[in-house]
């Protein structure tokens, strides 16, 4: 049985999202990443997406009771009752011992890797604001240059990946979401594991931790 309660720590730009979507796909558990819910939020225009739109274009953190409202909703959705797999959530003590008091966490993933080589990742992304794709203008080139190889839409640099705001979004991770570390060593879920490797190496030992606590079997 599926029952993996995974939350990724991580500064911006670690590979959360990328090997979050990895292991969804292998495992068939779902992939909550609230940033993905409020850019699509923002992309719809919804009365959300208009409020957090500001805020996310500064690198600041959507008030608590917002993203709780949000993660509630969509932890009870029929799918996440296997397990789940929570990108960018939680990302503030208070959002961490919520989810506590609603549901519970098996396993903490943190991902570390040094700065001077996020800060290179995330002002060079590149990505599709119709399929999702990621681009890096330096290890990995689309085709054809600023146009998505799957859909063909021109590809964008996100608001908050310019150098001023990811300066801004690392503040906020070290002094608001990096105390979460200790939170989950405390609970004796919390596994390091060194992100500044090939994605295929980083996700083989997430793959191993998840597999070695027994709370996975593979669906591929
Ligand atoms: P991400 O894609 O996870 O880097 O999220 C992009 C932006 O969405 C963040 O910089 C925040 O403005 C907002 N956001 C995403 N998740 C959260 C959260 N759990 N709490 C507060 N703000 C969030």
């Amino acid at each position: 049985m599926n029952r993996a309660k995974v939350v990724f720590l991580g500064a911006p730009g670690t590979g959360k999202g990328t090997q979050a979507k990895k292991l969804s796909a292998k495992y068939g558990l779902p992939h909550v990443s609230t940033g993905d819910i409020l850019r699509n939020a923002v992309k719809m225009g919804t009365e959300l997406g208009l409020k957090a739109k500001t805020i996310m274009d500064r690198g600041d953190l959507i008030p608590d009771e917002v993203i709780l409202g949000i993660i509630k909703n969509r932890l009870v959705k029929p799918d996440c009752k296997k397990g789940f797999l929570l990108d960018g959530f939680p990302r503030t003590l208070a959002q961490a011992e919520a989810l506590d008091s609603f549901n519970s966490v098996n396993c903490a993933i943190q991902i570390d890797v040094p700065d001077d080589v996020l800060v290179k990742r995330l002002v060079l992304r590149r990505s599709c604001p119709s399929c999702g794709t990621m681009y890096h203008l330096e290890y990995q080139l689309p085709r054809v240059e600023g146009v998505c190889d799957k859909c063909g839409t021109a590809l964008v640099q996100r608001e908050d990946d310019r150098e001023d705001v990811v300066k801004s979004r690392f503040r906020v991770y070290v002094e608001k979401t990096a105390p979460l570390i200790g939170y989950y060593q405390g609970k004796g879920v919390l596994h390091n594991v060194n992100g500044n490797r090939n994605v295929e190496v980083v996700f083989s030992e997430i793959v191993q931790i998840l597999e070695a606590a027994g709370d996975v079997n593979d669906e591929g």
